[in-house]
């Protein structure tokens, strides 16, 4: 008689059971899955860095080789050509002012037309390779641009300033220098310049207003036709510059200084007025090492070694009276 009550309440006891074991079971899968879910998460943020940081550095190789064929097609080009690299303004001054001169106030204008000018400009400093090429710089009196990115540390803002004092022209390449970032929008790109202006500012009490686009104005890598960004920068008041010049040095691979001087003294040859690509960066010692007997030629050939200024004629892979022009 009392049989059934108790098998009744086994068989909630059972049921009971059953329905903990579900539920134990889908909390445990629920926790499982997020848990997955996040781990999963976090490890595809790492791998999107990491490939983010790997296509930069192929961007980079690539504009390297990309801005070598450039300068060699341009070269190719370009027969030396008297009224392409020339100042317009003809004046009577019939002999160069003396390199040891040197002071940046002088005007361009003010040098003879027949002079052959180099301008050396430096990519991507300050690095710990910025003093060596001052000091070297200062030995032969010469003056030289840079086209500087943004740091914030004591070393590089006190290299920003030395080029400042020392007669060179501090000139803009880009605050972070991550094609994948500024080449992304026009605000992106703008937002990366006034950042750069602000710092140099702050460092310098001025920022200048010439420019170079990293990877030149002719880079491929922009997703954005950079007609649109010469049209902005140019707008804003800015002049941009790229190179006739490549002194080989933006590869990865280790250039000798050998190399490095051949491509200089070679390249300069085609052009009354030439625009040499190199790079101040920790890693280019070979650049440093070139720069001496660089100097020392283009002296000796008589060539007027001179810092990009306003009133330089820019060199540009992409020239903006076109753009304007085609507007
Ligand atoms: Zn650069």
């Amino acid at each position: 008689m009392s049989d059934k009550p108790i098998k009744g309440m086994r068989e909630v006891d059972r049921r009971r059971k059953r329905v903990n074991r579900l539920k134990k079971t889908i909390l445990f899968t629920v926790f499982f899955w997020m848990l997955f879910s996040l781990t999963a998460i976090i490890f595809l943020i790492f791998k999107c860095h990491a490939l983010d940081n790997k296509l930069d550095k192929f961007n980079d190789f690539f504009l390297s080789a990309s801005d070598n064929i450039n300068t060699n097609n341009d070269e190719k080009r370009k027969e030396p050509n008297p009224d392409e690299t020339g100042d317009e303004e003809n004046d009577d001054s019939s002999s160069a002012l003396n390199e040891e001169d040197g002071d940046s106030d002088i005007s361009e204008d003010d040098i003879d037309e027949n002079v052959k000018r180099v301008y050396l400009t430096f990519d991507d400093g300050p690095s710990a390779n910025t003093d060596r090429i001052l000091e070297i710089l200062k030995e032969y009196n010469v003056k030289a641009t840079f086209f500087v990115v943004g740091k914030t540390d004591e070393h590089s803002k006190e290299m920003y300033q030395k080029i400042v004092d020392e007669g060179h022209t501090l000139a803009l390449h880009s605050y972070s220098h991550r094609y994948s970032d500024i080449y992304r929008s026009l605000d992106a790109y703008q937002e990366d310049i006034n950042k750069l202006k602000d710092l140099l500012d702050d460092v310098v009490g001025y920022s200048s207003n010439i420019i170079r686009f990293p990877g030149g104005s002719s880079n491929q890598v922009s997703n954005i036709d950079m007609k649109e960004f010469i049209k902005m920068i140019n707008d804003e008041g800015y002049v941009y510059f790229d190179w006739n010049v490549a002194s080989g040095d933006a590869t990865n691979d280790v250039i000798t200084k050998e190399d490095i001087y051949n491509n200089v003294i070679d390249g300069c040859k085609n052009f009354k007025s030439s625009v040499v690509l190199m790079h101040d960066a920790n890693n280019k010692s070979t650049t440093v090492e070139a720069l001496p007997d660089i100097i020392e030629k283009l002296l000796e050939e008589e060539y007027m070694i001179l810092p990009i200024t306003e009133d330089t004629k820019p060199v540009q892979h992409i020239s903006v009276e076109k753009v304007l022009e085609n507007q």
